[in-house]
């Protein structure tokens, strides 16, 4: 398979309307999309009435990462994931760390330099490189939801899991497409506030929580990423209602992952300084006392709170350094008092 174009003849994400024009229904967005147009994610474009991925078969960024960087702390710990991501986004983040591939321009032309890979050779590097689990993470694997199915069947076959690092923001069709092939998911819920995310990410909070909802529903393993932006996504009170609605509508063993922001990797926000160190500790707090039993400080390397402690008696699980990680479990149970940690290794 190597016209992306025909593909898209065959794919169930689009609707036509009238005057040549297509509903694309991959994402919350629903963009109605001229022809020979672009959607939001500039990685799908109407070409003579017809819905046309951009992105399958060129991914951009490949490489092997340990799963801890996605991050996900409970699933497969210390194993490796094959990562990759495409070109384009459906979200625009000031913050966003990969803008060089997800703001990008021009994506059709910058796609003629790149060489097509197949999901069999996806498959078969990832094997060669003793991964466990393809990351589908870099850009928002919902853009390009028809490359990434057509690897995670294959994955499956090949006993790899599957793992999406996400916004969160694909639709219900695109959510229940996945469902049944997807085993772990890390999903960035940047904030509480509906101004938060139309501002920052040109996007809507209400789909991402209910989408939260039904990765629960459906049992599909979930860990959530917060990036704490000074001054637009720091408050403890709206901090207390990410903490809130995770152990109260996910459950309090869902990892939570809260992050320093840097203006030196950031697309924008360049005025903006780092972190301090003090808000990620009171965001750790805010987290347990809200009953999370698993709180990661992250961008803190070598701290402590990146380690894994049994929520009953405090004995320590795993301990991290950066990427390596040293287990002291004992088949996902604490060795000392026996408490399920919710690892899946
Ligand atoms: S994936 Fe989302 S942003 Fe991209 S064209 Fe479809 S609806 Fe628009
Ligand atoms: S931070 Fe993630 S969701 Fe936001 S623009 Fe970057 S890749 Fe897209």
């Amino acid at each position: 398979m190597t016209n992306n174009y025909n593909y898209m003849l065959k794919a169930n994400f689009n609707k036509k309307l009238e005057n040549n024009k297509i509903q694309c229904r991959l994402c919350n967005h629903f963009c109605t999309i001229s022809e020979g147009r672009t959607g939001i994610c500039r990685a799908r474009k109407n070409k003579d009435g017809k819905l046309c991925s951009l992105v399958y078969g060129y991914p951009v960024a490949l490489n092997v990462d340990p799963i801890e960087k996605k991050p996900l702390f409970h699933f497969q710990p210390g194993s490796l994931a094959y990562s990759l991501g495409t070109l384009g986004c459906n979200f625009s983040c000031a913050n966003c760390q990969n803008w060089d591939i997800s703001q990008t321009t021009g994506i059709e032309e910058k796609i003629k330099r790149l060489n097509f890979i197949s999901p069999e050779e996806i498959i078969k590097d990832a094997l060669a490189n003793n991964c466990q689990s393809i990351a589908y993470t870099y850009n928002e694997p919902t853009i390009w939801a028809e490359y990434a199915l057509d690897i995670m069947k294959l994955a499956r076959k090949n006993k790899l899991k599957n793992v999406w690092v996400s916004n969160g923001y694909m639709s219900p069709d695109c959510l229940k497409t996945i469902l049944p092939h997807l085993d772990a998911i890390n999903v960035d819920l940047k904030s509480m506030d509906e101004k938060f995310y139309l501002k920052n990410c040109g996007a809507k909070l209400a789909p991402i929580l209910e989408n939260l909802k039904i990765f629960k529903k459906e049992k599909i393993h979930i860990e959530i990423t917060t990036l704490i932006i000074p001054n637009l996504s720091d408050s403890p009170a709206m901090l207390e209602k990410i903490a809130n609605f995770i152990a109260r509508e996910l459950s309090p063993e869902t990892p939570w992952h809260i992050s320093k922001f840097s203006s030196a990797i950031s697309w924008k926000l360049k005025n903006l300084p780092e972190t301090e160190s003090k808000i990620i500790y009171n965001a750790y707090k805010i987290g347990k006392e809200a009953g999370l039993k698993y709180v990661y400080a992250g961008n803190l390397p070598g701290d402590e709170k990146e380690n894994t402690y049994c929520p009953n008696c405090g004995q320590l699980a795993i301990r991290r350094l950066g990427y390596q990680i040293e287990r002291l479990d004992k088949k996902d149970h604490c060795v000392k008092c026996g408490e399920n940690l919710n690892i899946i290794s």
